[in-house]
């Protein structure tokens, strides 16, 4: 696989898991993919990022020189979500944030689309 993308932790946020917009992808075998195949740091399914529970998460979880990718629902609706989690912890939403809108996708089109946004980010890196 392509070089380490350092400090791209990743999160799937599964919209309590009976969301219509995830019935295309097997959610197992995607965030598997992306933690083993992609260079991120780690990958994990956070239920719902955008109840209260998931607000205390980010609390505790969210910490400064790390950039977040985080696959769940879009990404004006992401940046409003958890504006509030990343200034807290000290992060620039817009520049910390890679959210990503993986919903009505197959599992091969979400793993695309995550391999396609890390080479972006790498690029960035470089420029
Ligand atoms: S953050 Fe987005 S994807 Fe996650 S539960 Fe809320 S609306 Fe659904």
């Amino acid at each position: 696989m392509s070089e380490k993308i350092k400090d791209v932790g990743f999160l799937m946020c599964v919209c309590t898991g009976k969301c219509p917009g995830f019935t295309k992808m097997d959610i197992w075998d995607f965030i598997n993919r992306v933690r083993i195949e992609l260079p991120v740091e780690y990958g994990f399914i956070h239920p719902q990022l955008c109840e209260e529970d998931g607000d205390r998460f980010l609390d505790e979880f969210l910490r400064p020189g790390r950039k977040y990718m985080i696959a769940g629902c879009a990404p004006n609706m992401q940046y409003k979500l958890f504006r509030d989690a990343f200034e807290k912890a000290g992060l620039t939403i817009k520049k910390d944030l890679i959210p990503l809108d993986i919903r009505e996708m197959t599992t091969e089109e979400a793993v695309t689309l995550v391999e396609k946004k890390l080479e972006e980010e790498k690029e960035k890196k470089y420029e």
